[in-house]
């Protein structure tokens, strides 16, 4: 992976922002700039003037890993707390005037103490700087996804046969996460959600101790992470015969889906993939039962930008804010770029009957998008 060009990118960020240096705490920002895989450290970037210098602080638990994997940073095994040390390590470069931290991955009480070791430095919160970095993969990073991708959908085939009326929800997550880790997961993208029968109408439906009914729908929405990367996916299957307002619902979620597919293009605004899909499930009666956003972008995290969903309205009173977001790195992010890994995930659930999603994960491409996803989308009938 790229890490000093990744670095550099983001030092050219900072001095847009009238930043000289960045106290990176989010331990998926730290993997994503400089490799480390633990879990606990701070990452320090000084950036003024020409010269880019960057330190990685953390704990004598790490010694070996630091040393083998940090890649574009000094490694220091802090005595202090970590982010003491790297504070510490700022101001001893020079012509340092405002650090940025990261404000959604800062506590209230660090952020306090940190006041007393700043000295002169001006700590500057910071919203998406790196996010929005990640946000476009490299090709590395993309092959890397889809290999992710691929496995889970060897998962999906696998565990297929355990899906039958009397199983339990929690017996079908546990085969997914079995198997997932056979073919050699590191883990779970999120608790792998498993809904059978009228609890399939709930869009976060946690596998339940529940077995599975002798008919209905069957929600399995699950991933792997593969090499540091998450995967992504939804199929539902239908136990017994389906009625012909099931087939039909199926039927419009996946035309949904196919419409959303179709319109992920470079230079289309995420809020117009929205819409996509949400047309057809307007047009077929079903628009208010699809709850949530049509997807998420995804990477070293399950859930990262961009989000796939409705264009803020900024009220009056929001206006100033809302001008201030749009300058911030994460906001620039509502119109697709080739690089962006997303899902596309429509739904339907009708409270007290069931639902339907399907989701599989595109990148978008300098022409349109591929669908890393292999598994067919045909309704499975069991
Ligand atoms: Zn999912
Ligand atoms: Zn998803």
């Amino acid at each position: 992976m790229d890490y000093s060009g990744r670095q550099s990118r983001l030092a050219a960020l900072l001095r847009e922002q009238g930043l000289d240096s960045v106290l990176v705490t989010h331990v998926p920002n730290i993997r994503y700039l400089c490799g480390f895989t633990g879990s606990a450290g701070v990452l320090a970037i000084s950036a003024a003037g020409k010269a880019r210098k960057a330190a990685f602080f953390t704990d004598g638990r790490y010694t070996q890993q630091a040393s083998e994997e940090v890649d574009g940073a000094k490694v220091v095994i802090s005595k202090t707390a970590a982010i003491v040390g790297a504070v510490e390590w700022l101001k001893r470069q020079s012509k340092l005037k405002s650090v940025g931290v990261e404000a959604e991955h800062m506590s209230v009480a660090t952020r306090a103490s940190l006041g007393k070791y700043a000295g002169s430095i001006r700590l500057q919160p910071t919203s998406g700087l790196i996010e929005g970095l990640r946000a476009v993969k490299e090709k590395a990073e993309i092959e890397q996804i889809r290999s992710a991708v691929e496995l889970a959908s060897r998962v999906f085939e696998a565990v297929r046969t355990n899906i039958r009326p009397g199983a339990q929800e929690s017996a079908i997550a546990a085969e997914i996460e079995y198997m997932s880790r056979r073919l050699g997961a590191e883990g779970m993208s999120f608790d792998t959600l498993v809904a059978a029968g009228k609890r399939s109408a709930l869009p976060h439906g946690v596998a339940s101790q529940n077995p599975l009914p002798k008919r209905g729908f069957v929600i399995l929405d699950f991933g792997v992470i593969l090499g540091g990367y998450c995967s992504d996916m939804t199929r539902t299957v239908y136990l017994g015969q389906p009625s012909r307002a099931e087939r039909k619902m199926y039927e419009s979620v996946l035309e949904a889906q196919l419409a959303g597919i179709k319109a992920v293009t470079p230079g289309a605004k995420c809020a117009e993939v929205d819409r996509a899909t949400r047309n057809v499930l307007e047009k077929a009666g079903l628009g208010r039962y699809f709850t949530h956003s049509t997807g998420h972008g995804v990477g070293i995290e399950i859930h990262e930008m961009p989000g796939i969903r409705k264009a803020a309205k900024p009220t009056k009173g929001k206006k100033r804010m809302a001008a201030r977001a749009r300058k911030s790195a994460g906001a620039q992010f509502d119109t697709l770029v080739p690089g962006m890994v997303i899902t596309i995930e429509p739904g339907v659930y009708i409270p007290g009957e069931g639902g339907v999603r399907i989701e599989d994960m595109v990148v978008v491409t300098e022409t349109g998008c591929e669908v890393l996803t292999p598994t067919p989308k045909e309704m499975i009938v069991i």
